[in-house]
């Protein structure tokens, strides 16, 4: 199945466009090689990052359809395309922290490295306009942007998530520092939506601390397409 035309174009966003599917209950999700740090301000073509972070998300989405958690996901129909369920997507962020790093440790002024005892889950309001602010559950609830009931799903499915990729790049000599999920509704359910690739997450090569995510990006790091045609080996064993 190729990329579908112009025409059938619903949203285009820093990294990703979506097309209606032929079916209206879904959408294709086309993975594109432009990344963009702090809210778009800095931005850049990488070569072959969609073909790498499609193939990324969906082997994980799959990882977590497997522990019994919904997502959106249905399958991958090109290299850099995916079908999915249309869902509305749920306005609050959820970021996974095993690690002290990235914003945490610029809001407490701490230094990045610290081991937290055990995860920790923050939310944030999805929105460009305001740069995703922090938000607690109970504010989320209270402003409207999600119910009680989808945080705590959210909360549960984030977590077992975190366990599932913790062990997974361990296995690969990689500490997962944090990453960010998003949900959507879809009948009546919450179901884990977006992405799940190096581009939202934080990835440290264990015992030399070198980082494997788009931080080497953010902070000019390195050769962000080489770093991640290495995941792409350690993940897949093959190159690309
Ligand atoms: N993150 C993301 N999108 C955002 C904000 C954060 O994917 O809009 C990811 C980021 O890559 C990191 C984690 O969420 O893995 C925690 O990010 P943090 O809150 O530290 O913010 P950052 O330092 O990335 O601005």
């Amino acid at each position: 199945m190729s990329t579908p035309p112009a025409e059938r174009l619903l949203y285009e966003g820093k990294a990703k466009q979506v097309y209606a599917a032929d079916a209206p209950d879904q959408v294709v999700i086309h993975y594109k090689d432009d990344a963009t740090a702090f809210n778009g301000v800095k931005k850049a073509s990488i070569a072959d990052k969609g073909v790498i972070n499609c193939r990324i998300s969906a082997f994980f989405m799959d990882k977590v359809a497997a522990l019994g958690i919904p997502t959106a996901f249905i399958r991958q129909t090109a290299p850099r395309d995916q079908l999915c369920h249309r869902v509305e997507i749920i306005p609050v962020e959820v970021v996974v922290r095993n690690v002290v790093a990235g914003s945490l440790a610029k809001r407490l002024g701490q230094p990045e490295g610290q081991r937290l005892a055990r995860p920790l889950v923050e939310h944030f309001y999805k929105s460009d306009a305001l740069n995703d602010p922090q938000i607690n559950e109970e504010g989320a609830v209270l402003m409207g942007y999600a119910h009680g009931w989808e945080l705590v799903a959210m909360r549960e499915y984030s977590l077992s998530v975190n366990d599932m990729l913790l062990a997974f790049w361990g296995d690969l000599g990689v500490d997962l520092v944090d990453f960010k999920l998003e949900f959507g509704r879809l009948g009546g359910r919450v179901v884990l939506a977006d992405e799940i690739t190096p581009d939202g997450s934080r990835l440290w090569e264990r015992g030399t601390g070198r980082k494997l995510d788009k931080d080497v990006f953010r902070r000019d790091l390195g050769d962000l397409s080489e770093t991640y045609r290495e995941l792409y080996r350690r993940v897949f064993g093959e190159s690309i």
